[in-house]
């Protein structure tokens, strides 16, 4: 069987520094159990003068190969380029990225040198699956090596339309040098077909469908795999938990409250300002709600470093402490705003206990906090989602959440009641028809489908099929 090489801009190897137990950390260790690898990527660390050659090391019957960054990469590749030009781009935030040459040569230089780097460890056989908006050029470094390796890029984050890419400088280096992949891997349908419309307009032939283009000489496929998560083991988590002490001590500091929950990183696609706006509405058009009502937002603070993000958390606390200050009373507090981080299985905890689930992106990739909140539902008593349409999620739970549109705060203060008031049986209904996607679309068919697609290019498929 050929290696998998698996390359992100963070590993969840075991190296110091904060564990990054992600879905896509399950999905890839699942991949790299199975299978000969390796997973490469920065080690999260930044160093005076990074060593010129990957450490190497085993965990867990998983080997990885991780490399410092110096001060310099950090501050223009990841905080620049990546966080401060592409994520806010790709999220439809053109008005938010600050471009600069010099970003853009750093994140040309890592990726050259991360290239260099996977290009000593690679051989002929060896699979290369490439994670996320940091490594857009890759496979073309790897390419200009020499190597003809079969490459796959997933992108975890959405794909605008060419309208809104086009505002991003020298983007034919950046997203164009995605056509040197074989294959290239979107959250939905929708972001799949934006980057098709984007070949097009660059000069690439469709084919199939759109499914495969011609480009530069070379042929990519593009697909649409959307992200799952680990769906029985959350399950089982928050199964186990309702018995905890964790538990009892949150029901009891809910008294007869019914709970909101909303867990979201501090940004601003998160719709988090908006979100708090609607839930006063709702406490100002039902007075009968109040005092009955409790809203967990758990909050952990991300990307502090970075001006918009420091806006957005005064903003933020500043609408919790208004709406704590005119609606409380010396017995309730409306909101509990929180910026530490849990762990998943303390999330899983949380969420069972929340009636209602508040997800409301201006743009999500896919948003795993909204399948997360339904895995974790006591089925005999499920909670209700309400869900953004502008997350990716929303093809996989439409079914069952409700679906609303986060400019307007009418809308959600009207979708909250509804969600608080809505009766067992509906509330079953709904969850049933959403843990079935997530069941059978969880973390690992997901990984499998990607690599299938990868492995198999369709011509070979047809044959065999
Ligand atoms: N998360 C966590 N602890 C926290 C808050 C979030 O482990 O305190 C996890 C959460 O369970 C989810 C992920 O972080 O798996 C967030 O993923 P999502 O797609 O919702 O948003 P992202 O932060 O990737 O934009």
């Amino acid at each position: 069987m050929s290696r998998l090489i698996v390359v992100s801009n963070r590993v969840a190897a075991p190296t110091g520094g904060k564990p990054q137990a992600g879905g896509l950390a399950v999905a890839v260790h699942a991949a790299l159990k199975n299978r000969p690898g390796l997973w490469y990527g920065w080690s999260g660390r930044v160093a005076e003068n990074p060593d010129q050659r990957p450490q190497l090391m085993e965990r867990g019957g998983v080997s990885y190969a991780v490399t410092d960054l110096s001060s310099a990469d950090y501050q223009e590749y990841y905080s620049g380029f990546a966080n401060r030009v592409l994520w806010p781009i790709l999220h439809y935030r053109v008005d938010l990225a600050e471009f600069s040459r010099l970003d853009l040569s750093g994140y040309m230089r890592v990726n050259e040198w991360f290239a260099r780097q996977v290009s000593d460890i690679l051989e002929p056989d060896d699979v290369v699956w490439v994670h996320d908006y940091h490594m857009m050029p890759l496979a073309r470094f790897l390419r200009k090596r020499g190597h003809r390796n079969r490459m796959g890029f997933f992108l975890h984050i959405p794909l605008p339309p060419p309208e809104i890419l086009h505002a991003l400088p020298h983007h034919a280096d950046v997203v164009g040098a995605l056509t040197d992949f074989d294959l290239v891997g979107f959250q939905t349908p929708n972001d799949r077909d934006n980057f098709a419309r984007y070949l097009q307009e660059a000069g690439g032939v469709g084919r199939m469908g759109n499914s495969q283009f011609d480009i530069n000489g070379r042929r990519v496929q593009l697909g649409a795999f959307p992200v799952g998560i680990d769906t029985g083991t959350m399950m089982k988590a928050a199964r186990r938990a309702s018995a905890s002490r964790f538990v009892r001590e949150l029901k009891g500091s809910l008294g007869n409250a019914a709970m909101l929950v909303g867990v979201d990183r501090l940004d601003y696609s998160k719709g988090i300002a908006g979100r708090l706006d609607a839930y006063e509405r709702f406490l100002a058009e039902n007075p009968e709600w109040r005092g009955k009502v409790s809203y967990v937002q758990i909050t952990p603070k991300s990307r502090s470093d970075i001006p918009e993000y420091m806006d957005m958390d005064r903003q933020v606390s500043e609408k919790v402490g208004h709406i704590n200050g005119a609606w409380g009373d010396v017995s309730w507090t409306p909101i509990r705003y929180i910026n530490q981080s849990y762990s998943r299985t303390a999330l899983a905890t949380i969420y069972r206990c929340a009636r209602v689930g508040l997800v409301t992106p201006l743009r999500d990739g896919m948003n795993l906090v909204a399948k997360e909140y339904v895995a974790s539902q006591d089925p005999n008593d499920p909670g209700v989602l309400i869900l953004s349409r502008f997350a990716g999620a929303v093809r996989d739970l439409r079914e069952g959440a409700l679906v609303i549109n986060p400019h307007e705060t009418e809308g959600m203060a009207a979708a909250i009641r509804q969600a608080l008031e809505m009766p067992l049986e509906e509330r079953k209904a709904r969850y049933i028809r959403m843990i079935r996607v997530l069941r059978s679309q969880d973390i690992n068919a997901w990984a499998a489908d990607f690599l299938e697609a990868l492995e198999q290019p369709p011509a070979r498929r047809s044959l065999t099929n």
